[in-house]
C-alpha cells in the first residue's frame, strides 16, 4: 500500500489533503457548531431554513421511531415499502404539481441512478461544467457521451447540441444553483434548447428546493418553467434539515425509476421515521414563508458587505456566498484565521472546484441573525486585509 502513502504526500504538498474534524452540537444555539474546544458561527452548513433541529420535526421521528422500528428492513420492492413513503410522494407531488414522485436515499444516489437509468451507449448528456460530482459520476455509469459545456455558456452548448443532433436520446442536465458558486443556471434558455433539439431536461434543486417559490417549491417553480422540465430533482438534506431526496414528474417516468433506478431497486428503504420526519418538514417548508424571507434577506446583505469591500463573491444571489481567494494555501490559511476568530468557514479546494479558484464558501442559514452576520462580515474583512486578499 505505499504507493497511497505516496499519493497523500502529493495532496499534502499542495495543501490539498482532506481530514475529517469533528463539528458538534452546540445546545440551543443551532447557528453555532464546536470545532476543537471552540463554538463558531456555523457559515459551513447546509441547513438554509434552520429546520435541522425543529421539535416537531424531531417529535415525529421520535413517535415513529417507536411505532415503526429502526430500519426498514428491505428495500422498497422487497418489503420495506410502508404505507408512510407513498403518503409523501403523494404530497410531494402535489406540492410540485407534478403527476408523480419517488423518494431516494440521498441525493447522490438520485442523481447517479436517474441518469444511468435514462441514457445509456449511444446516448449523449449534456452537462453544465460546474455541476455537482453525482451528476458526473451518473453519466460516467451511464456509459453515455459527456458533452460537457463551459458553465452557463449557453452558445458552447448549442453547438454541442449540433454536434449531436444524431444521437439516439439526449439529456440535458443542471444545477438550478451552482453549489460551489451560488449563481444560477438559464433555466428559461436551456427549456428553450431542450425543445428545440428534442432532448430531455434534468435540474438539480439540491441548493434551490425550499428557497424559492411561495411554497418553498423551487427556482424552476417560481420561474414558471415546472412543466417544462422532465426530470426534477431535489434532497431533504438541505433546506429540509434531514437526508434523502425527491425526483418529480411524470408518471411514466416514476414508473420507468421503479423499473430502472438501480439505487432504488437494491438498496435498502430509508428507515421510516426519517420518512415521517421528512413528511413534517415538508409541512414547514411550504408554511414558514417568514424563514425564506429572512435567509434571503440576509443573504443578500451579507453578499453585498462581502462585494463593497472589494472581495470577489462571484455572480451570484443565493444563500450560498463564495469569496474566491485563488491558491490552496491562501484558502486554506483564510480558513484557519476565520476559525480563530470564531467563524467555520471551509476551504473549498480543486478538485471541488477548478484548479486556481480555491475559495471560502459561505452558506447562510435562517438560524443567523443581522447582528450574526454583520460581525461575522467585519471579521472577514479584517482577514481579508491581514492575508492580503483585500487591499487597504
Ligand atoms: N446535488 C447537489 C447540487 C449537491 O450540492 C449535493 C450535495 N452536496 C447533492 C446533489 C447530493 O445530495 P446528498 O447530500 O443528499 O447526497
Amino acid at each position: 500500500m505505499n504507493w497511497m502513502e505516496k499519493e497523500l504526500a502529493l495532496f499534502a504538498d499542495a495543501s490539498n489533503e482532506r481530514y475529517l474534524r469533528d463539528s458538534a452540537v452546540v445546545p440551543d444555539n443551532p447557528g453555532y457548531t464546536w470545532r476543537g474546544n471552540r463554538v463558531l458561527l456555523n457559515l459551513a452548513s447546509n441547513d438554509y431554513l434552520g429546520l435541522a433541529r425543529h421539535p416537531a420535526i424531531i417529535d415525529t421521528i421520535r413517535e415513529a421511531l417507536l411505532t415503526e422500528g429502526g430500519g426498514s428492513g428491505a428495500s422498497r420492492l422487497v418489503t420495506g415499502n410502508r404505507p408512510l413513503y407513498g403518503r409523501l410522494e403523494e404530497a410531494l407531488a402535489t406540492w410540485q404539481h407534478s403527476e408523480a414522485a419517488l423518494v431516494f436515499a440521498n441525493g447522490y444516489m438520485a442523481n447517479s441512478g436517474v441518469i444511468r437509468a435514462l441514457v445509456g451507449r449511444g446516448d449523449v448528456v449534456f452537462s453544465d461544467q460546474l455541476n455537482h460530482a453525482s451528476i458526473v459520476d451518473g453519466i460516467v455509469l451511464s456509459r453515455a457521451e459527456h458533452a460537457r459545456y463551459r458553465h452557463n455558456d449557453m452558445e458552447h452548448l448549442k453547438l454541442l447540441l449540433n454536434k449531436h443532433r444524431d444521437k439516439r436520446r439526449k439529456l440535458i442536465v443542471t444545477d438550478a444553483v451552482f453549489s460551489m458558486d451560488g449563481d444560477q443556471a438559464h433555466l428559461e434558455e436551456l427549456v428553450a434548447l431542450k425543445q428545440e433539439y428534442g432532448a430531455m431536461l434534468m435540474v438539480d434543486e439540491a441548493h434551490s428546493g425550499g428557497i424559492y417559490g411561495k411554497r418553498g417549491e423551487g427556482l424552476c417553480f417560481k420561474l414558471g418553467l415546472h412543466h417544462d422540465v422532465d426530470v426534477h430533482m431535489g434532497t431533504f438534506s438541505k433546506s429540509f434539515g434531514l437526508y434523502g431526496a425527491y425526483i418529480c414528474g411524470s408518471r411514466t417516468l416514476i414508473r420507468f425509476l421503479v423499473n430502472q433506478a438501480r439505487p432504488l431497486i437494491y438498496s435498502t428503504a430509508l428507515p421510516p421515521s426519517l420518512v415521517a420526519g421528512i413528511s413534517t418538514a415538508l409541512t414547514l417548508v411550504k408554511a414558514d414563508h417568514w424563514r425564506r424571507e429572512r435567509l434571503n434577506s440576509a443573504s443578500q446583505l451579507f453578499r453585498s458587505s462581502l462585494s463593497d469591500a472589494g472581495f470577489n463573491v462571484g455572480t451570484g444571489d443565493s444563500p450560498i456566498v463564495p469569496i474566491i481567494v485563488g491558491e490552496n494555501e491562501r484558502a486554506l490559511r483564510f480558513s484557519e484565521a476565520l476559525e480563530a476568530g470564531g467563524i467555520a468557514g471551509i476551504a473549498i479546494r480543486p478538485p471541488t472546484v477548478p484548479d486556481g479558484t480555491a475559495r471560502i464558501r459561505f452558506s447562510l442559514s435562517a438560524d443567523h441573525t443581522p447582528k450574526e452576520l454583520n460581525d461575522a462580515s467585519a471579521q472577514i474583512c479584517k482577514i481579508g486585509l491581514q492575508l492580503g486578499v483585500l487591499s487597504s
